[in-house]
């Protein structure tokens, strides 16, 4: 039902960069392996996305759009093991309620593909179309029937800085993954697959590299990696600053504390370090559930993630003499 969809939509669909986000999230776990992003007025016009993953057939293109209409989760245990990004099965339904959405896709057992056309949650068209094993999907107008949301976003500047920051997150998220982003016909981003290291300097710029400093500690409850920036390059403003757990961006001011203790007395007054860590923990141990864009998340044992996490830390600034 359309109103339910357009309630959803609200709380999935704050501005053209969730979009984005979770047109990304579905590439990614249908298994692609290169990912274009083609935006224009900053996502208000268009956003598109293009991918090499596994596709759906006719039947499946369609149930896409309904609610709670998720591949992903089978049973209630489901839940309790995430693997995949998705889960609640919202997002398509989301965005077909409140923009002019059109989707191709093809599998690769099927000779064509399939073409639907929808708009406020109403199917206008399924026909076979030529595409490529994948899905391309592209969203125009968003918030075209709720003038209230549309002029509730920000200007072309603010709303394509907020693009920019999730392609980033899912693109640093993801170094094996190719992303372009495209923004009014010119390229912002061209990402080759990479490894960690390689992916946050092609983000940041050339000097990155040499002002990283690895961090690696496995541990039973958790396993770190990524990088913290040397104390000399910290930055008087918060930005190159990123957690990740199981491959999900997340905001943790909780563990954001811990890195700083970790650097106590190596920086200057109020400059924050840049860091890009990964944090691989148990699904069980960690519920995502908590919000429905999905970027907080609560630990069973946040206190030992602290001390690990910190310590972690101080041992590789240790050890690089910085
Ligand atoms: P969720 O990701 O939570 O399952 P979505 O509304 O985002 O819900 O997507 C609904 C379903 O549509 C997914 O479970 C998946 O089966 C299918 N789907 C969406 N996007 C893609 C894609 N890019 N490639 C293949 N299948 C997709
Ligand atoms: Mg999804």
């Amino acid at each position: 039902d359309h109103v339910a969809n357009q309630i959803a939509a609200g709380e999935v669909v704050q501005r053209p960069a969730s979009v984005i986000k979770e047109l990304l999230e579905n590439s990614i776990d249908a298994g692609a392996s290169h990912i274009q992003v083609v935006i224009k007025d900053a996502g208000k016009t268009l956003i598109q996305v293009v991918d090499d993953g596994r596709g759906m057939g006719l039947t499946d293109a369609r149930m896409s759009f309904e609610r709670h209409a998720t591949s992903k989760i089978k049973t209630a245990e489901d839940l309790f093991s995430l693997k995949t990004k998705g889960f609640r099965g919202e997002a398509l339904a989301s965005i077909a309620a409140i923009a002019h959405v059109e989707l191709k896709t093809k599998t690769e057992e099927e000779e064509v593909g399939t073409c639907i056309r929808i708009k406020g949650s109403t199917i206008s068209s399924q026909d076979p179309c030529v595409n490529p094993k994948g899905t391309s999907i592209c969203v125009k107008n968003l918030f075209y029937n709720i003038p209230a949301r549309r002029n509730f976003l920000k200007s072309d500047a603010v709303e394509s800085r907020h693009i920019i920051d999730e392609f980033q997150r899912v693109a640093l998220a993801h170094p094996h993954i190719n992303f372009s982003l495209h923004h009014n016909g010119s390229e912002l981003f061209q990402l080759p697959d990479t490894n960690y290291r390689q992916r946050i300097t092609n983000i940041f710029g050339g000097k990155t590299n040499e002002k990283l400093v690895p961090v690696n500690e496995d541990t039973e409850i958790v396993k770190i990696s990524g990088f913290v920036g040397k104390p000399e390059f910290a930055k008087r403003s918060r930005g190159e600053q990123f957690f990740f757990v199981n491959d999900r961006f997340i905001k943790s001011p909780y563990l954001n504390h811990a890195v700083v203790a970790a650097f106590e007395g190596l920086l200057k007054d109020k400059a924050y370090p840049s860091y890009f860590l990964y944090l691989e923990v148990d699904p069980k141990s960690i519920d995502i559930n908590i919000h429905p864009t999905k970027t907080e998340i609560k630990f069973d044992d946040e206190h030992s993630l602290y001390a690990m996490l910190r310590s972690a830390i101080k041992h590789s600034l240790g050890q690089f003499n910085v």
